[in-house]
């Protein structure tokens, strides 16, 4: 489940006492920011000096982290002092994404960037040549647990402290939907059991993550259910989409329709999920599926996007009711994947 990572150019680097910077995908999540964050921690307890700069806002309920106040966010005022760290940087990491194209405005300044970029990642078909080194495995429940994994074999295990720890819980916990899915290898676990050794409160830490909706929050999820909510018995397919508008009388705040995708999968005929947000310029398209159908085929064929076999995302540049029709389309050439039933 894991192999050997082989350090030899990444050391010599090390040696030089470098100048470090983590960074991570557009639109963060528990997991991008998790990973980030624990291996902020991890390096700055080797002694380095490490910054960590996101794309774009996270969600506030990752904010109880410690040091996520001091992620530099590019989008902000403070996207010069970020080009001048990325610029300045002797070693770049590269958490959960396959390709410097998934970081947006960050692409060109980390593409002509001068230091050693370290790629590590569970997303399929990572663009190798992008990177000097490159730890990458699907099978991995997410970037943290090959975060963890990253720090063991370089031997600094002992420096995951409480704090990094949990960071990566979050990251594990929220990447496999609290131990639902993409958790079927038993590494999971035992990070998990030397997470809880480090001191973490995991019973505390998951209400953090996921008793923090606002009452607005929750009340757009109703809307989003109750309202919104397409289902289409014969390809056994939900569509939810939320138009700006939706978005604007519910109050919309960054993240508040993350995992809303997931509840039409909880449904038993349901076996795929279509989340449809209206964004400035584009509709943003989250899918899921549970057992055998594999959405990121769809996501990559029909609108260049791509993830995993059961969660996947992309963009539609054509209106709200364009893309469902086309969706529809789309879903009446795989209606036999789409027809079974999960079994014991
Ligand atoms: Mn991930």
């Amino acid at each position: 489940m894991s192999f050997k990572i082989d350090f030899t150019l990444f050391n010599e680097v090390l040696n030089t006492n470098p100048k470090i910077i983590i960074t991570t995908h557009q639109n963060p999540d528990g997991d991008a920011i998790g990973s980030s964050l624990a291996l902020f921690h991890v390096l700055k307890n080797v002694g380095y000096k490490v910054s960590v700069i996101i794309p774009n806002s996270f969600p506030d309920f990752l904010n109880w982290m410690s040091e996520s106040a001091e992620m530099i966010i590019f989008d902000d005022d403070k996207k010069n002092i970020a080009k001048q760290l990325i610029e300045g940087a002797e070693l770049i990491f590269c958490l959960d994404f396959n390709a410097l194209n998934r970081i947006d405005k960050m692409e060109e300044p980390i593409r002509i960037a001068k230091g050693f970029k370290v790629l590590i990642d569970h997303h399929p078909n990572p663009q190798v040549n992008e990177f000097h080194l490159v730890y990458s495995l699907t099978t991995a429940s997410s970037t943290a647990e090959l975060v963890y994994k990253f720090v063991e074999q370089k031997g600094w295990k002992h420096l995951i402290n409480k704090d990094a720890a949990e960071c990566l819980y979050a990251g594990i916990i929220t990447d496999t939907g609290s131990f639902s899915y993409s958790c079927n290898h038993a590494v999971t676990y035992e990070i998990m059991v030397s997470l809880i050794e480090k001191g973490i409160d995991a019973e505390n830490l998951h209400r953090l993550i996921y008793d923090n909706f606002s009452e607005s929050r929750l009340r757009l999820l109703g809307h989003a259910l109750s309202r919104k909510m397409l289902i289409i018995p014969e390809f056994h397919a939900a569509i939810i989409s939320l138009t700006k508008q939706d978005l604007t009388d519910f109050n919309y705040q960054t993240g508040d329709s993350e995992g809303i995708v997931n509840y039409p999968l909880t449904i038993r005929e349901i076996n795929l999920a279509i989340l449809l947000t209206e964004r400035e310029n584009m509709i943003r398209i989250s899918f899921r599926s549970k057992g055998k159908f594999a959405v990121n085929q769809i996501a990559s064929k029909y609108f260049e996007g791509g993830g995993h076999k059961n969660a996947a995302g992309a963009n539609s540049y054509v209106s709200m009711e364009e893309t469902i029709s086309k969706i529809k389309i789309i879903l009446a050439e795989f209606k036999d994947d789409l027809d079974y039933i999960i079994v014991k």
